[in-house]
């Protein structure tokens, strides 16, 4: 066995540890402790604060499902916002829209970019792509002073923990609302509904507040904390399944490793116990 790397799950008592062969990137920033790993088992692996932030092995669930729910709901999305993201997997997806005229990525940490171009470059290639505009600063302040209107805005997060913290708050949510067009959709990362059932429900709390149309839709991401993930969708118009553009997606007929129209759909069937969590804030 070689060097092992172990991912801590606090909120269960235990760990996920894979083999690993080398440490290809390390550096502490004013932001984060971020890693690029090779590992036999998964490729190579960004690790940030010793959490799991995708494997070459399965980034396409999470990229595919955060990017196309939104994109195939919203019949005609030209302007996109990301809001984290900046290892590129979320702007590779929304670039395969020919709709989407041009993407702003707001990463607070540059040295997330820079190390997946050098390191993973099939995750993040399209961040140089002219249709792009990378900004690195806090994406909190910049929802707040930004005066552009978005179709679509994608929060790619990190874990409601240090930095990645105001990426949750109502304030944030609020400001993003703002700047959403008046049938703008928003969709964030939301954690596990298995394990951080309390997260997920505060989450819900918040959107709900605030838009006319709330939903979660699932995906089963092999890496992350007990593999079964929520997205957050928010709406000011539209629903996601009964305007789920279905003659787009079918004509556009795009390669996808994960994303369908059966599994669009079916990914906003709830287990009952996610129902449940949902039920107990009403
Ligand atoms: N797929 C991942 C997951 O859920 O584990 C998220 C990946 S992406 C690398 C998360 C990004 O969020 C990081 O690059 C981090 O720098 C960024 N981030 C954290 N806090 C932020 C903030 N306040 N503003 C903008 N970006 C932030």
């Amino acid at each position: 066995m070689g060097i092992r790397y172990t991912e801590e799950y606090p909120e269960v008592k235990g760990a996920l540890s894979f083999d690993m062969e080398k440490t290809l990137f390390y550096e502490q920033t004013p932001f984060q402790k971020i890693e690029i790993v090779e590992t036999p088992g998964f490729g190579r692996v960004l690790i940030i604060d010793g959490f799991i932030m995708l494997t070459e092995k399965d980034e396409f669930v999470y990229h595919e499902m955060i990017a196309h729910v939104p994109l195939y709901v919203h019949p005609n999305p030209q302007r996109v916002l990301v809001i984290g993201g900046g290892d590129g997997g979320t702007v590779r997806e929304c670039l395969r829209h020919k709709s989407v005229a041009h993407v702003d990525l707001v990463d607070i940490d540059e040295a997330v970019s820079r190390a997946c171009l050098e390191f993973m470059p099939t995750v993040a290639d399209k961040l140089l792509s002219e249709r792009v505009t990378c900004r690195f600063e806090d994406g909190v302040a910049f929802v707040k002073n930004c005066k552009e209107k978005y179709d679509v805005i994608i929060i790619d997060s990190t874990d409601p923990i240090s930095v990645g913290e105001g990426l949750f708050s109502p304030e944030f949510y609020q400001d993003c609302y703002n700047l959403l067009t008046d049938d703008g959709i928003l969709v964030n990362q939301s954690e596990s509904p298995s394990w951080l059932p309390e997260l997920v429900r505060g989450i819900y709390l918040k959107l709900n507040k605030l838009f006319p149309k709330m939903f979660f839709f699932n995906a089963h991401i092999p890496t992350y904390p007990s593999g079964h993930w929520a997205f957050g969708f928010a709406s000011k118009k539209y629903h996601p399944v009964e305007d789920f553009q279905l003659e787009k997606c079918l004509a556009d007929n795009l390669d996808f490793r994960y994303y369908n129209a059966d599994i669009h759909r079916a990914a906003f069937a709830l287990p009952s116990f996610f129902r449940e969590i949902l039920r107990e804030t009403e």
